[in-house]
């Protein structure tokens, strides 16, 4: 009988010297499986009866190379809170290698939390088992709510401690995404003047992400005006969500257009602008309502990585940059205001982007849920609004309802797809932070039920799931959490 391999590709390694570090990651005490996601495995065409065995748990703990592989820490530099920093880098990541779905994308495999690598600089190369879990159970649940992120294939505990502000569990994450190139990659070869670099870094991003820019004219003024066009669209799902990212540094924001880094990421409960809730955010830069100009902020960083290849003459260049970069209000405010109108169930006009708005100012000013009152629009309808709007008391509620109905009254689609419009774009289900802090607590007293329960729930956001109802409460005063921690 044939052994199975592990058949990982290097395209990511395939590049020159100057983009990573070559190195392993370093072997663990004691390596258990804590969750394997067999769907996603089965998407990345990943066979189980290899990975789901004692040499695939080694391999995703870093207790093995695979054969025939070089795991290496990508090279990158960025922007944190603003200030620049030359040389940051993969410090506790290694990517394994690239699989190729079955729909023909190729993904990175990457684990984290794998060791220590020559960009750790004072870091122990480790991650705590919560932050770990977190990052599982929101990746996969932001996927399943329709927004572009990287996944989570596996967790696995190491059996060895690690230590934060006291000693935590360790764990190892294996992340998927479909690459790991980041704004930041872009600045690490302009700070250095390495236009060359550049220009292979842009093809690589053509090739994996924007393969039908491949043969265009201008290629890199339109891999701009992708990239640009693709946060805009991604930062507006995030808004229409509820979710902060919390450290939306220039090398956390990745060119693939996914989500990614999750550290002190979280849902907003009650509606309010500038909610906050990581602990490192002091100034709340990245706050609920900066992200959309935050992320443009970034763009026009990495515009300037492009300079020197979108074209020969200076300032022609400083225009094509100018101009990408300008599109990215307009492109982030039509998806957005289309968004919001598809969550009150109507058609994206500028009137019922008016009445989108002032739900917004509604839920603000009586400190309500966002993610619960929009749900709740969807078991209304004009002749029900006077029973069952309970939850909509309170100055204000009844002109904006009679508004609401009114401008449903001037829809030509059906009540029904209008309610289906509604039901789609308005997830039942969230990771609330308290359900995170919870799972987390229990999680490092050794109970993993909460872990996977959760996973299960967010499999399907959309659906009531009337089983799970508690799972959508708000959290009480006491359970209510103010801060995260990266981890
Ligand atoms: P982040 O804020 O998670 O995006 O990380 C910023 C930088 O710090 C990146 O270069 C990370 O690889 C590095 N880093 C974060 N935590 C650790 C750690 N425990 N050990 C080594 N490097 C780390
Ligand atoms: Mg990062
Ligand atoms: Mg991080």
């Amino acid at each position: 009988m044939d052994i199975p391999t592990a058949p990982l590709g290097q395209s990511f390694a395939a590049l020159p010297d100057r983009f990573y570090a070559p190195v392993a990651p370093t072997p663990v005490d004691a390596p258990a499986w804590i969750g394997f996601n067999s769907e996603l495995a089965k998407i990345l065409g990943l066979d189980n009866d290899f990975w789901r065995t004692d040499e695939g748990l080694a391999i995703l703990a870093g207790n093995k190379v695979a054969s025939g592989t070089q795991p290496v820490a990508m090279a990158y530099a960025g922007h944190q809170f603003g200030n620049w920093v030359p040389q940051l880098g993969d410090g506790r990541a290694h990517i394994l290698g690239d699989v190729t779905a079955k729909n023909g994308q190729v993904y990175d495999l990457q684990l984290k939390g794998s060791g220590p690598t020559p960009f750790s600089r004072n870091g122990d190369g480790r991650a705590a088992l919560g932050p770990v879990l977190r990052e599982y159970v929101v990746s996969e649940a932001m996927h399943q709510l329709g927004v572009p992120t990287t996944r989570a294939l596996a967790a696995i505990s190491t059996g060895e401690r690690v230590q934060r502000e006291t000693g935590l569990p360790g764990a190892v994450l294996t992340r998927v995404g479909s690459s790991f190139v980041r704004v930041g990659t872009f600045q690490y070869f302009m700070a250095r003047g390495l236009y060359d670099e550049i220009r292979q870094l842009a093809d690589f991003v053509i090739e994996r992400h924007y393969p039908e820019l491949a043969e265009v004219d201008h290629k890199y003024t339109k891999l701009l005006e992708a990239i640009i066009e693709r946060q805009a669209k991604l930062i507006a799902k995030w808004q229409l969500i509820g979710f902060i990212h919390g450290v939306m540094n220039t090398d956390n924001m990745a060119v693939s257009g996914e989500t990614i880094d999750y550290g002190p990421c979280a849902f907003m409960d009650h509606y309010h602008p500038e909610t906050v809730f990581s602990s490192i955010d002091e100034f709340g830069r990245y706050a609920y309502q900066n992200q959309p100009r935050i992320a443009r902020w970034n763009l026009g960083v990495l515009a300037q990585c492009f300079l020197p290849i979108l074209h020969e003459n200076e300032d022609a260049a400083v225009q094509l940059a100018q101009d990408a970069i300008n599109e990215f209000a307009p492109l982030y405010d039509t998806a957005f205001q289309q968004g919001l109108c598809a969550k009150i169930g109507l058609t994206f006009t500028k009137d019922n982007v008016a009445v989108a708005f002032e739900f917004l100012d509604l839920l603000k000013e009586h400190n309500l849920d966002f993610t619960n009152l929009f749900r709740a629009l969807v078991a209304l309808d004009s002749a029900e609004i006077e029973v069952n709007a309970q939850q909509f008391e309170g100055a204000g509620w009844r002109d904006w309802l009679g508004k609401w109905a009114a401008a449903h009254d001037n829809e030509d689609a059906s009540l029904a797809d209008r309610h289906e419009m509604m039901r789609t774009a308005n997830p039942r289900f969230i990771p609330r932070n308290h359900l995170m802090e919870r799972m987390i607590e229990e999680a490092t007293n050794g109970d993993l039920s909460l872990f996977h329960q959760l996973n299960d729930i967010y499999k399907r956001p959309f659906d009531d799931q009337p089983e799970y109802e508690s799972f959508t409460a708000p959290p009480t005063t006491e359970e209510r959490v103010l801060r995260t921690f990266c981890g």
